[in-house]
């Protein structure tokens, strides 16, 4: 690998290189090989963004015509072909089967643009400031969205404004079972002198938290208090939505009915930038035209892919696969944990976001190294980066998935010598 021009031009704050220290050419599903030939099966997906794979063949399609047609890439806020039909693909397929009358509001690229404009658009609906947000939480690198992220390590150095956030554990933490009865019982106290918050800010499934999951009783009993004090319910869907656990939202089947929902990374489906946020009808309505801008709200190509990428919601093979796939994935993870009573290593997850917590970073951080070397691309998450987190695309094959997890258990084992 020659990576003269990275270590003398890039900037020393690049991370994931130094856990996948090679040079990737080309990428095909759920594989990528190297610029030296050396293929690694991808775990990872792009940090949750490549749901249907790399270089998926029915989006390379779409883009190709698109690009030979002269479709319009870049189009701002102003009306195109691909951006109506995406509006109308996602009408179609995801809100109006869940009887959803959700506004679609495009943001910049990245998910901290949606979390940004969620925690915005909660305060304008309300009039008020504080935004509820959890332990292990993580909504983004932005100010307002790393304030409402938990992980202090990002935060120490950035004199992020935390004024208006109160943290409180969710409901797998420390404290976390009564913690919302608590908080509710000192807001219904008037002596408290407690103000209602705008708005709380949850990850049914935590992702990069450490792949925590919260029960469905516990985001009710979060959307109750939040519609019993007047405050919006946003789910963050941003990495466990789009099909990663299963359904299309991580919510789905739950009858809850988020105010906002933020969407992002696998919704562009090829890895083409792409934010959403779904807000109620009456929420959106406090928006005025103009009144949250921004350059990259219209990218044709994520447009095209990002409607491609909803035929797979219509198609009941797939999700049942997506299950079966989640469901070898946690047994083969349960299987490694029994192997290893001793190690006290827990399996979390729902649909195809499933992990083993090791309780130890060090030895994570080993096991990465080793399932590099061995050619599979794996990432930590958690506290300490504690947690080996398991994302590959969806649409991985079963062989590869059999041998990605093969891989895993000899480098759990390799970093156990
Ligand atoms: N919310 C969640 C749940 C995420 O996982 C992430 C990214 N890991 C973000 C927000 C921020 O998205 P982005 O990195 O695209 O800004």
């Amino acid at each position: 690998m020659d990576a003269t021009v990275f270590e003398s031009h890039e900037s020393t704050i690049r991370g994931y290189c130094r856990n996948y220290p090679t040079v990737f050419a080309s990428a095909s599903n759920a594989r990528q090989v190297d610029e030296d030939g050396k293929s690694y099966l991808d775990f990872f997906a792009g940090a949750g963004v490549l749901n249907f794979g790399h270089n998926n063949p029915r989006m390379k399609d779409a883009l190709i015509a698109f690009l030979q047609a002269d479709g319009v890439a870049h189009s701002l806020d102003t009306y195109t072909t691909t951006k109506r039909d995406f509006i109308a693909r996602f009408q179609e397929v995801v809100l109006e089967p869940r009887g959803m009358d959700h506004k679609m509001q495009f943001m910049g690229p990245t998910g901290s643009n949606a979390v940004e404009a969620a925690m915005k658009l909660a305060r304008l609906a309300t009039g008020r400031r504080e935004i509820v947000a959890f332990s292990h939480g993580f909504h983004g690198m932005t100010l307002g969205s790393l304030a409402a992220t938990a992980n202090h390590a990002f935060r120490q150095w950035a004199g992020v404004p935390l004024e208006n956030i109160q943290r409180l554990p969710f409901e797998t933490a420390p404290g976390g079972e009564s913690a919302i009865a608590d908080y509710a019982a000192a807001l219904r106290d008037p002596s408290s002198g407690m103000r209602p918050p705008a708005a709380f800010l949850v990850e049914a499934v935590q992702a990069e938290g450490g792949v925590n999951v919260a029960s469905t009783e516990w985001l009710h009993e979060v959307q109750d208090l939040a519609h019993e004090v007047g405050a919006l319910f946003i789910i963050d869907d941003i990495q466990a939505g789009v099909g990663r656990t299963g359904g299309y939202f991580s919510f789905d089947g739950m009858g809850l009915d988020p105010d906002i929902i933020t969407l992002a990374k696998g919704l562009g489906g090829f890895g083409t930038p792409i934010a959403m946020n779904l807000n109620k009808p009456e929420v959106d309505a406090h928006w005025s035209p103009g009144a949250h801008t921004g350059t990259f709200r219209g990218q044709g190509l994520s447009f095209v892919a990002g409607t491609v990428a909803l035929d797979y919601f219509t198609d009941e093979a797939f999700l049942a696969e997506v299950l079966a796939k989640g469901q070898r994935m946690r047994d083969r993870l349960e299987s490694i944990a029994a192997k290893n009573p001793d190690r006290g290593w827990e399996v979390r997850g729902r649909g195809m976001m499933q992990a083993l917590d090791t309780h130890d970073g060090a030895f994570a951080k080993r096991v990465q190294q080793a399932a590099f070397e061995a050619g599979l691309l794996i990432g930590p998450c958690g506290s300490e980066g504690r947690v080996i987190k398991l994302i590959p695309p969806l649409t991985i094959p079963e062989d590869d998935l059999a041998a990605g997890l093969d891989l895993l258990e000899g480098a759990l084992t390799a970093a156990s010598d």
